[in-house]
């Protein structure tokens, strides 16, 4: 195909559907291509590598080389011009590819002859399953139009390597989706679960890739873009006056996308070259999603990704696979997805097993969500989502970060093992739920549980946890279209306290702003949301939602204690101000005849550093005081909580960060002011015994570690600990955790 002219390339596409409709093995397909490529291209050589795991590619036929080198010659990802080519997933195009940076010679294969390269990645959406090469005798460089057809071939193989065209003895052209993977992720909620995969968005299968008529391929991609440009007119239609103008500017955005003509002229132009028009579109996406992996610049990025949600949309039209594809919910269903709000997650309900995510983070109000359903949750699984298929066994170790895809036996029965030690203890500790946390030296320790939905209050009971030390309010506001009104706050908040009993529940209020934006709140550019204007900087500055919130917990309470505390206090004032406000609603609700609370308890969150030297009239002031150790530590150490990189740079235990605690719980006993912990650290048993023998007596936790640190406390001598600590402090220790750990494991021994 010399002057790759589009009839020649649609030629060239209808012999390589005719070979696939041909009965044979994977093996012969595979080696028909290489010739029908050689043929049309007019080169000496084709040969198509494709990998055998993750970073080994295998030649697996070729016309032009030596054949016994089919399924010998192996390269790592990166290695010679064929892994440079898999590893940037760009094309390499070399009139004298043994000059070329990168190029390796393999003996084998009887390449030194060839002057000519030019490479190809055979990938699917931004996953790339192996390299498609042609190369010839004399140095010629090929055409624009030649790789660009040949991009088009290697699209075909793609899409067919995914269907199983080419399958075949050894792993390089084993099924796909059948072997065992492996992803490393990060953890976001511990605990190990065992399951199906349940996809969130399940991927799309093209099994059409050639067009049989590209007239009729152009029309269906004209309608598609014509019903996709309708939806997006629609979507900007419905947005009034008040729209959020970043949400506008999005949909503008794609607006300007659906319009592009030469995103358009690219689509028919590979509808041109043979493609189907769901195909074209593929092949567009997957150059979008190569660039996206590439661009640094952020907006550019976050262009790319517009682009990318365009690309789905306009290939769910085209093959009428959408996200509800009727596709049954497994037995025990294990999410998987780029990622997810808590708006959706809570869609699911209860049912899901486990959650694994591609991106995400600690920090997220999915994570939180999963931390209150006490489900395991990794983060940052990269790729799972081009291997998982909806009901393929999965096996999530939420303590590692670790996920098993289609595991074999051996590493399955393994993990039940683990599963039935860990439900082992969690029937030990049901034994002593009704005990108190009393340690060995007789200090007895309140153990609260953390919540954010009406769903978690059974574990109330089901832990033996005390009360609610923290309760937050963020989820009711995150998962509806518009601010939730008072009554049907008061509502919720009425139940969960119904819920309770009469153990004492701690409301905080919203903890919104900067990164956790309402999707009816006008969004704010913040360079450091963290440190940015977020919690009671919002309550203060826009005091309709913080009083409203106040109303509808007044109400709620309707004559039961309420305790009421305010997150992210970094002063005083902010304390006193916040205060203030929760009074005159009291009084407010008092002169319009509602029954107020027979007592009102206002507290602080200590999540800033600066707090713990406010002066002494706040301590007075504050009816109690909870470290929020998630925030505090984050800026204690200037370590973001939800940067991977630095998150566990610094321990908990770290003697700085204790000496800092116990000095907060000092200030806090001159002024006889309650003062709790409720950050993630309180569930985690060393640093639950640490805190305590320091001074803390109260703490709060997700339930499903009640059992653990309850168990530990009351094994232990508070004062031997602290002792230990002491000692550890004194040595120049960074930590104390070694010393503690090695007390532990000491102890367990002798006894
Ligand atoms: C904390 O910061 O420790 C805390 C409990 O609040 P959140 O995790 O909701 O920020
Ligand atoms: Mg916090």
């Amino acid at each position: 195909m010399p002057n790759g002219t589009e009839s020649e390339s649609r030629k060239l596409l209808g012999r390589l559907r005719d070979t696939l409709a041909e009965e044979g093995a994977g093996q012969e397909r595979l080696d028909r291509i290489t010739t029908i490529i050689a043929e049309s291209m007019a080169t000496d050589v084709c040969s198509i590598y494709l990998f055998r795991d993750a970073e080994t590619l295998e030649l697996c036929a070729t016309e032009g080389l030596n054949q016994e080198a089919v399924h010998q010659t192996r390269m790592r990802i990166g290695e010679g011009l064929v892994g440079r080519v898999a590893r940037t997933s760009t094309p390499v195009n070399t009139p004298d590819a043994p000059s070329a940076r990168g190029f390796r010679f393999m003996p084998e294969t009887g390449e030194e002859i060839f002057s000519s390269f030019l490479g190809l990645p055979i990938q699917r959406l931004g996953d790339t399953l192996g390299v498609l090469v042609v190369q010839s005798k004399d140095a010629r460089s090929y055409t624009e139009d030649e790789v660009y057809a040949l991009e088009v071939v290697a699209m075909v193989l793609a899409e067919m390597t995914e269907l199983g065209a080419f399958q075949g003895e050894g792993a390089a052209m084993s099924a796909r989706h059948v072997q065992q993977a492996l992803f490393r992720g990060g953890t976001a909620q511990e605990g190990a679960a065992e399951g199906h995969v349940y996809l969130h968005e399940p991927r799309v299968v093209i099994t059409n890739p050639i067009a049989d008529d590209p007239h009729v391929e152009l029309r269906r991609l004209e309608d598609a873009m014509a019903t996709l440009r309708g939806s997006v007119d629609e979507m900007l239609g419905a947005m009034g006056k008040n729209t959020d103008k970043e949400q506008v500017k999005v949909i503008e955005a794609y607006r300007m996308f659906a319009n592009s003509r030469s995103w358009v002229k690219r689509m028919q132009e590979n509808v041109g070259l043979g493609l189907s028009a769901e195909a074209a579109v593929e092949k567009e996406q997957s150059a979008t999603r190569a660039r996206m992996e590439s661009v640094p610049d952020a907006y550019l990025r976050d262009r790319l990704h517009d682009l990318d949600d365009l690309s789905n949309r306009l290939l769910r039209l085209l093959t009428g696979q959408g996200r509800d594809t009727g596709a049954e919910m497994p037995d025990n269903p294990i999410l998987v997805a780029k990622n997810i709000g808590p708006g959706e997650l809570l869609d699911y309900g209860k049912k899901l097993k486990g959650i694994v995510l591609e991106e995400g983070s600690v920090g997220s109000h999915a994570a939180i969500v999963a931390r209150a359903w006490a489900i395991p949750l990794v983060i940052n699984a990269k790729r799972i989502l081009t291997e998982a298929l909806n009901g393929d066994h999965i096996l999530v170790d939420g303590d590692q970060g670790i996920v098993h895809l289609r595991p074999e036996d051996a590493v399955a029965a393994a993990f039940r093992d683990k599963i039935a030690m860990q439900t082992q203890a969690q029937q030990r500790y049901t034994s002593i739920r009704e005990k108190p946390a009393t340690t060995l030296d007789g200090e007895t320790i309140a153990l609260h549980m953390n919540a954010g939905l009406m769903a978690d209050l059974p574990s109330l009971v089901s832990s033996g946890a005390e009360g609610v030390g923290l309760f937050r309010t963020e989820l009711q506001f995150l998962t509806r279209a518009r601010v939730p009104r008072r009554s049907e706050l008061a509502s919720i908040y009425g139940s969960v306290m119904d819920a309770a009993k009469g153990k004492q529940v701690v409301f905080r209020t919203l903890d919104i702003g900067s990164d956790k934006v309402l999707p009816y709140m006008k969004a704010t550019e913040e360079p450091n949301p963290a440190m940015g204007w977020r919690a009671i900087r919002v309550g203060l500055d826009k005091k309709g939602v913080m009083r409203m919130q106040l109303q509808a917990l007044i109400r709620a309470a309707n004559g039961r204690p309420l305790s009421v505390m305010f997150p992210f206090v970094a002063q005083f004032d902010e304390f006193r101000d916040a205060r203030q406000h929760l009074l005159d609603e009291l009084e407010r609700e008092r002169k319009l005849g509602h029954t107020l609370p027979v007592d009102v308890k206002i507290g602080a969150m200590l999540e800033t550093p600066s707090l713990a030297f406010a002066p002494k009239q706040f301590f007075e002031l504050a009816d109690f005081i909870s470290i929020g150790g998630n925030d505090l530590k984050q800026f204690f150490f200037a370590a973001d909580r939800e940067n991977e990189r630095v998150r566990k740079r610094y321990d908990t235990l770290n003697v700085s960060f204790l000496t800092f605690l116990e000095q907060i719980v000092a200030r806090c006993a001159e002024t006889n002011t309650p003062v709790s912990f409720c950050g993630e650290d309180a569930g985690r048993p060393v640093e639950a015994l640490c805190f305590t023998a320091i001074g803390l007596r109260t703490l709060s936790m997700r339930p499903a570690s009640i059992g653990p640190v309850k168990s530990l406390l009351r094994r232990t001598d508070l004062a031997e600990a602290k002792q230990v600590i002491d000692a550890a402090r004194l040595s120049g220790a960074q930590s104390v955790r070694a010393a503690v750990m090695d007390w532990l494991t000491g102890r367990a021994e002798t006894s």
